[in-house]
């Protein structure tokens, strides 16, 4: 913040020794807050604690990055938070592309370790390319590795975009909760990417995909929700399975809910927005759920700079 503040204030003695000269429009703009990389969002809302249910603070907090940054923001009672940027210039009037991740995350820890997962932070530390959490504690990667992906494209000032819904939902560990209640009437766009994917090489398309293991089928039968059906036609997929062609060098893995359970938030979307283009995608997350997950350094840095591949040709 203090960088920040430095700037404004230099701004406003430039502007002030120019005033009769120029307009200050212009140096205003660089008051617009610092964009940072995703791993510094994820460490950031990784000091929030944000275990289901417990989701206010964060979500405050993400409307609140939204409104310093002049985006439209809706904050609905479940805590849900959604927030439009603007296109990049000269795609303003292009079709919005709907991002989206879940704010609640597993919390689990070891037996002997002392940690208030209702105020105590989680403190990402990196060993090689692996960041975990600082004591032994669920790391929150799930889905803060999504959620901060979307948070640096949104503070970014350089990445070249359609118009961006950024969608942040609560309660997904328990049964999709905030995703089930958010209104989708307030979405202008009909293509979305999921970020609630566990690892890079793969797509996650539909409900089912091949004879994977049936775990779908408990998750359906609980929420009372339909399919979410493989769709021949998708001009999200195959323009994300290009640019991953040329960014990986190599084919990516299609997939279902089914045998990755991830994205699950999908089948609910599926469910309101039955014409939505959509899928899922993420980051290298080892041992999900348990005080040992862990999250590739590298692989989010990557599975960002895809993103940002995608945004610039979709
Ligand atoms: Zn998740």
């Amino acid at each position: 913040m203090k960088t920040i503040k430095k700037n404004i204030y230099t701004s406003l003695a430039l502007c002030m020794s120019l005033a009769f000269f120029l307009s200050c429009s212009e140096i205003d703009n660089q008051e617009i807050p610092i964009a940072k990389t995703a791993y510094e969002y994820f460490v950031e809302i990784s000091g929030i604690p944000r275990c289901t249910g417990n989701e206010k603070a964060a979500s405050n907090y993400l409307a609140e990055f939204g409104r310093v940054r002049g985006f439209e923001v809706f904050q609905d009672e479940m805590f849900n938070v959604l927030m439009r940027k603007n296109g990049s210039k000269g795609r303003e009037h292009e079709p919005p592309i709907i991002l989206q991740a879940h704010i609640d995350m597993v919390c689990k820890k070891d037996n002997n370790v002392i940690h208030d997962f209702e105020k105590d932070p989680i403190i990402p530390v990196v060993n090689d390319d692996w960041i975990t959490a600082e004591k032994r504690t669920t790391l929150g990667a799930d889905n803060g590795g999504g959620l901060s992906m979307i948070m640096a494209v949104l503070a970014s000032h350089h990445i070249s975009h359609p118009p961006i819904e950024a969608l942040f939902t609560t309660q997904e560990e328990t049964g999709l909760h905030g995703a089930d209640f958010f209104d989708v009437s307030l979405l202008n766009g009909q293509r979305l990417i999921n970020l609630d994917m566990i690892g890079e090489e793969a797509f996650v398309v539909s409900s089912k995909w091949d004879d994977g293991p049936d775990l779908v089928i408990p998750i359906l039968a609980r929420f009372a929700l339909p399919d979410w059906p493989y769709k021949a036609d998708s001009p999200l997929r195959d323009t994300m399975a290009e640019v991953f062609r040329s960014f990986y060098g190599k084919e990516p893995v299609l997939a279902g809910i089914n045998n990755r359970v991830a994205g699950v938030e999908c089948l609910v979307f599926a469910n309101k927005m039955p014409n939505a283009d959509m899928i899922s995608i993420g980051v290298d997350i080892m041992d999900i759920h348990t005080p040992y997950e862990r999250m590739s350094l590298s692989s989010l840095n990557r599975v960002y700079d895809y993103l940002v591949q995608v945004l610039e040709v979709l």
